[in-house]
């Protein structure tokens, strides 16, 4: 047994509590969380900071991580998206090399589940090897609806490939600009059939709504660079992309909506009302990076029930890291409690990627992982310690 104490022990199932210490079996599962008057005081590890369950992180694709550093920021959503389609491909080994060091990177920084995105098979042995639990997002696009039959093939055959590897996967939609009810309509009957979640890039800049509403914004420009005749199968709506696209997902199925960066209190309270199993992941250090703006988290605590929190990838951020995403939210949204904001990181996340018998909490039974989060530091940027060795 580890007796662990420090500041405070967040157990994100219930409140805070002080002056009281965390026992882990050697297994590292959670054993109760005790006074720290009951307790030989010889016993007890002291630890800086405040001890919570290891984090979550609800959106990245590790196959980007060669991408560091190669991309300009504040391109806006679709410049971004040209330069990812035109620089992605690099030597192999350089891909796989920037994938284990940031799977390592992740894991320092205390994070034990990731909800990941793969459109190729280049990260799953790294992902099966890892010491983090990863939820693989098999992720599909198309405008065409002929071609969603193949590519449900396609996607199932990478499904297959990840679960060869002992990864948990499913499917995914890419984003309202490069999807079609068909497409959405099969991937979430999968997902519903098979009880896993689902997650698609959601209201992340302006221009996806113009295209929605009107059809016209710089996807127009993009597609017309990628030599895609979409007019032939995408009719304006004259709504926001969300409402357009929101009402072809299956209600049952857990969806991850990421980004959120334009989301208005209308999008919020009207998407709760017609989905009951939304979670809102906000990545709030990739916004910046791309459309130089973040959500209104503020409004969005207010409106919807659950909260996520996502690095996505190196092509976007500068570190793959939930704290320091946090510490964004935190400088820009005072006013949010410290609590919420650790709940996302970790209980909701969890509950999102399906994994919530095991990780965000520190319910007796549950391995967890346990980290110190200290948050007033000499050089102020949060510091993070793992103080669990094997979860
Ligand atoms: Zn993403």
């Amino acid at each position: 047994m580890r007796y662990l104490q420090g500041n405070r022990i967040f157990p994100m199932h219930t409140s805070p509590v002080d002056d009281h210490v965390l026992v882990l079996q050697d297994d590292e599962r959670i054993e109760a969380i005790l006074p720290a008057s009951a307790i030989d005081p010889a016993l007890i590890e002291h630890h800086a900071g405040y001890i919570l369950p290891g984090f979550v992180n609800a959106h990245c694709h590790l196959e980007l991580s060669h991408l560091l550093n190669v991309f300009p920021e504040k391109t806006g959503l679709p410049g971004f998206l040209s330069l990812v389609i035109q620089q992605r491909n690099a030597e192999a080994e350089q891909v796989q090399q920037a994938m284990r060091d940031a799977d390592a990177y992740m894991w320092q920084q205390g994070i034990v589940a990731v909800g990941d995105i793969s459109n190729v098979a280049d990260s799953f042995q790294i992902k099966a090897q890892s010491k983090i639990a990863y939820h693989t997002f098999i992720e599909l696009f198309a405008f065409d609806p002929a071609r969603v039959a193949s590519l449900m093939e396609k996607g199932k055959a990478l499904l297959a490939q990840a679960n060869g590897f002992n990864l948990k996967a499913s499917l995914a939609p890419h984003a309202p600009y490069s999807i079609n009810e068909p497409l959405v309509e099969a991937i979430t009957t999968y997902c519903a059939t098979h009880g896993l979640p689902t997650s698609v890039h959601m209201l992340e800049s302006n221009d996806e709504n113009e295209l929605y509403v009107q059809s016209t914004g710089l996807f127009r420009k993009l597609y017309r660079e990628m030599g895609l005749a979409f007019d032939q199968f995408f009719t304006p709506t004259g709504k926001t992309s969300l409402a357009s696209t929101l009402p072809w997902f299956h209600k049952e199925v857990p969806t991850l909506l990421v980004h959120n960066t334009i989301a208005t209190s209308w999008d919020a309270e009207w998407a709760e009302e017609i989905h009951p199993n939304l979670f809102w992941c906000m990545c709030p250090n990739a916004n910046r990076f791309i459309e130089d703006r973040l959500p209104d988290i503020p409004m969005l605590q207010k409106e919807v029930q659950y909260i996520t929190i996502g690095t996505d990838s190196l092509a976007s951020n500068h570190q793959l890291s939930i704290a320091a995403e946090l510490q964004t939210i935190r400088r820009a949204f005072p006013e949010i409690a410290l609590q919420d904001l650790l709940r996302w990181a970790t209980f909701y996340g969890a509950k999102a990627l399906g994994m919530q018998d095991r990780f965000g909490s520190f319910e007796a039974g549950k391995r967890p992982g346990v980290v110190a989060l200290e948050t007033d530091t000499p050089d102020g940027s949060w510091k993070v310690t793992r103080i669990s060795r094997h979860t």
